[in-house]
């Protein structure tokens, strides 16, 4: 049985392309993060190795083993981790393609099929980019490239274009909570988590046992409310603090832009009484009370847009001091009481 919810016609399109016979060389799977690209990855592994007439049984030795990362068909490529600090490096390097390249001349060794996962298609070196459409170009029989990114734009469009695209969408809101609650979260815990998901389920399931995540998302709301209220010396101080960040984790201070502008759309959800589409529902007396009012339509409105501007900016290597500072500027001041 499939193990990724919520992405039924995704797992038709994919049993489908078995059904005619031959399966593609490549596909690339795209949707927001923690919406079910590798547990889908991985099943349709299980499905191209499955001993069962019911592929994927989740019970053979093909399949426990896909699940537990120990098949030897099945190979998952990340970002390396830089020795010397810890950290993810910036990018999936030549060198990983070309071990990946030498592998996929090979025959499966246990398997009926060889299948390269490949996390973060966008994380690819130009070089190592290239290097790859080497081989999709000439794709070795009975291997299979399933390519993961959250960011499509970020993959060179040659690769995209030697791949089938299959587009992964969030669940709706009460399919997640019915899903926690079937896994013992109370009710408005639950709700709180499906809310804050945006639909994202895997996100859901790992705060759920990581409370640190919601702890962090207030920490991120409460830094911006600090902001908002703040002259430019504090917030100058923050933008060169987020710069220096941004050196070292820019998907982190992706994260904070994304919470700054989430709480901006609430803001104006509440305003215009669409209070069902709020994500920070367990912050609602707070925005509905006092923020809401403190802020005008226009005004909320071009934050949203300004932060969306800066996001794109520091994706597209803008000098990252420059670019907060700029939104440090444009963040609005508080309507006069
Ligand atoms: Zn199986």
């Amino acid at each position: 049985m499939w193990q990724v919810l919520g992405q039924a016609r995704a797992i038709r399109f994919l049993e489908n392309s078995i059904a005619r016979g031959e399966p593609a060389h490549a596909y690339l799977l795209t949707g927001p993060p923690h919406v079910g690209k590798m547990t889908l990855a991985r099943n349709f592994a299980q499905v191209l190795n499955c001993s069962s007439p019911q592929a994927p049984c989740g019970q053979c030795p093909s399949c426990t083993r896909i699940a537990s990362s120990k098949y030897s068909d099945v190979q998952v490529i990340i970002r390396l981790k830089d020795e010397k600090t810890g950290r993810f490096k910036r990018e999936i390097s030549i060198d990983q393609m070309r071990d990946v390249q030498k592998a996929a001349q090979f025959p499966p060794y246990e398997g009926k099929f060889k299948v390269f996962i490949i996390d973060g298609a966008e994380w690819l070196s130009s070089e190592a980019a290239n290097c790859f459409l080497k081989t999709l170009e000439e794709p070795p029989a009975r291997v299979i490239f399933l390519l993961l990114t959250a960011k499509e734009s970020g993959v060179l469009p040659t690769v995209v274009s030697r791949c089938q695209r299959l587009e992964l969408h969030p669940m709706p809101s009460n399919q997640v909570e019915e899903t926690l609650i079937t896994q013992g979260v109370d009710k408005s815990q639950a709700q709180l988590l499906a809310h804050l998901s945006q639909g994202c389920l895997g996100w859901a399931l790992q705060a759920k046992i990581e409370p640190q995540l919601l702890q962090q998302r207030q920490e991120k709301t409460d830094l911006f409310r600090q902001l908002a209220k703040s002259g430019y010396e504090v917030r100058f101080g923050v933008a060169a603090e987020l710069a220096v960040q941004f050196e070292r984790e820019p998907e982190q201070v992706n994260t904070v832009l994304e919470t700054w502008g989430m709480w901006w759309r609430d803001l104006l959800l509440i305003k215009e009484r669409c209070h069902k589409w709020v994500v920070n529902v367990d912050q609602m007396a707070e925005l509905e009370q006092s923020e809401a009012n403190v802020f005008s339509v226009t005004q909320i409105k071009g934050a949203i847009k300004n932060i969306q501007l800066t996001i794109r900016y520091l994706r597209q290597n803008a000098n990252p001091r420059l670019a907060l500072e700029v939104l440090m500027l444009s963040i609005p001041l508080p309507l006069p009481a």
